[in-house]
């Protein structure tokens, strides 16, 4: 790094010295095993105590659960290093285990759950992986088709899911199923999965194009019983914990793109100071020279992105069009880079021996995995074509009646529909920034099983909301499912598990 870019780096010293202790880490414990793992198609296991008992596990948990709660920014310095082990494949599966699995069991789950499994999964003890994706449904997660049917205090789960990272050796599964399959986004709930329980089965572990040193599965799941308690949110809430979890999913996949490109790239370099053709080096040729101007300004460019993006993220602000932007940008870029290192490297880059042929193949899934190109593209025509107007509305209609009651009699009314029998132990104060003609902002408490609900901003608020008028009301009268509302970046909330505690508390608007 020069000095321009040392003094505008988003890292201070204390995340400078934890890269070193990373560096460290991985070059001494992963590096050297990396070759092992991809012929074996798998790595071993016994590196995730190792992560764990080196911190590297915990880095976003509580203290409790033996994490170390440290801000974003340390996990960022963890992605980066770690990518600098030489292959795609196994940071993938660390980091399914600590960001893309296990963060639904910390947000959403009991305490009882939590107390239970996040110690052994900050640990390394158990492994997880996140299973949504089935045969017959990738994109499309609200068509998944595997079932959990109520029997007691059990769901009876029947079905199957397939490309699951982690699937041979995962302990755990933050599970996508159907509790109302008459529905679609709200007809999803998410459940914790111990794969011991009978009826689970491997189906087959896939051979893939790269990523070798991740495992990839099908899962079968044949009348398993899976206890009610190891809900996370309520049921029908599972298509909200996954878009909320895939928006930190999307960044990884981000911040990682960018480390991968910049490891092949400064692989490249070396290469081309060294290998001669025409009687000089092939870098001496000005259109190679070119070329690592590009990629270089490219990889700069998806970086800033990237870490733009993730202050967003960090702010606690709605952060969908920047994470969007960076997992489309970058990943597109990640797979570009490894396309014109191998160019470079000419025959060589071909060959399995140099670096450049496994960055090729590890790299074709960025545009494919946690939300495709397509995918992404899709989220931001809406927000950049449909622009505010962009609603997801129920079969039928097309735009919100906003005839109903006032913003203001919304909020007059609920006290009155408040069931503190619903409301479990939530104590919390929420505030909503209502925006247009008849908003305004509200503070409302939920305290020793009443509410309070005041005009105007008051304590401070433990949820954030930020929506219109008009988004309001309609999902305040059943005209908008909240969750197509959130997903459509009408509604920012910043604490979604205790929003979701007030909605359940509270009757419907009559
Ligand atoms: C190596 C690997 C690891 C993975 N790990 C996991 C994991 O751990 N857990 C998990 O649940 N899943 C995992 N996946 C699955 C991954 O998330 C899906 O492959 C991805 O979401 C795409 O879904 P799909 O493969 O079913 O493709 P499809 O959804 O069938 O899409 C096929 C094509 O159609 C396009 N398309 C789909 N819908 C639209 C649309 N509305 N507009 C425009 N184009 C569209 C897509 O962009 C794509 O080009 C993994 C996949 C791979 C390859």
């Amino acid at each position: 790094m020069n000095e321009a870019q040392t003094a505008c780096s988003p890292f201070n010293e204390d995340h400078q010295s934890f890269r070193q202790t990373c560096r460290r880490f991985v070059s001494e414990k992963i590096t050297p095993r990396i070759d092992e793992w991809e012929a074996n198609k798998g790595y071993d296991r016994s590196i995730f105590p190792e992560m764990g008992a080196m911190g590297l596990l915990g880095i976003p948990y509580p203290e409790e659960y033996g994490g170390s709660e440290l801000d974003f920014w340390y996990s960022v310095v963890w992605m980066e290093e770690l990518a600098r082990c030489g292959a795609a494949g196994f940071p993938m599966s660390t980091m399914v285990h600590s960001y893309m699995a296990s963060p639904p069991i910390e947000r959403f789950g009991t305490q009882e759950l939590k107390d239970r499994f996040m110690p052994q999964i900050v640990a390394g003890e158990k492994i997880t992986a996140l299973a949504i994706s089935e045969p017959g449904a990738g994109s499309d997660v609200a068509g998944i088709r595997t079932t959990a049917v109520r029997d007691g205090d059990h769901y009876i789960v029947n079905g199957s899911k397939t490309f699951i990272t982690n699937g041979t050796e995962a302990d755990l599964l933050t599970l996508a199923v159907k509790t109302d399959p008459s529905q679609t986004h709200s007809g999803v709930s998410a459940l914790v999965f111990e794969t011991d329980t009978p009826g689970f089965s491997i189906g087959r572990k896939l051979e893939k194009l790269g990523c070798h040193s991740s495992d990839t599965a099908e899962l079968a799941f044949d009348n398993c019983r899976v206890p009610v308690k190891n809900l996370l949110g309520k049921e029908g809430e599972g298509f909200y914990i996954i878009m909320d979890n895939f928006q930190q999913e999307r960044l990884v996949g981000a911040i990682s793109a960018v480390a991968g490109a910049e490891l092949i790239f400064a692989k490249t370099l070396e290469y081309a100071r060294s290998r001669k053709a025409f009687g000089k080096p092939i870098g001496h040729f000005q259109v190679q020279r070119h070329r690592f101007a590009e990629i270089a300004t490219r990889i700069e460019a998806a970086r800033q992105m990237a870490y733009h993006a993730t202050r967003v993220f960090v702010s606690g602000q709605n952060a969908v069009r920047e994470i969007s932007m960076a997992k489309l940008f970058c990943c597109e870029t990640g797979t570009w880079v490894a396309d014109q290192c191998v160019q470079t490297y000419g025959g060589w880059g071909y060959m399995e021996e140099y670096p450049a042929a496994r960055a090729l193949r590890d790299t074709r899934l960025l545009t494919i995995g946690g939300g495709t190109s397509e995918i992404m593209r899709e989220i931001l025509s809406r927000m950049v074509f449909d622009g505010k107007e962009y609603l997801l509305p129920e079969e039928g209609s097309s735009t919100p009646d906003t005839s109903g009651p006032t913003v203001s009699e919304i909020f007059g009314s609920l006290p009155k529909r408040f069931r503190s029998e619903k409301a479990g132990d939530l104590q919390e104060v929420f505030r909503f920034d209502i925006s247009g003609s008849g908003g305004g902002t509200w503070t409302v408490q939920v305290k020793e099983g009443e509410m309070h609900v005041r005009e105007g901003a008051h304590e401070d608020p433990g949820c954030s909301v930020q929506t219109d008028v008009d988004t309001y009301v309609a999902v305040e009268t059943g005209q908008i499912k909240p969750q197509d509302a959130f997903m459509a970046g009408r509604i920012t909330v910043d604490n979604i598990p205790a929003m979701m505690a007030l909605s359940g508390s509270l009757s419907r608007l009559s």
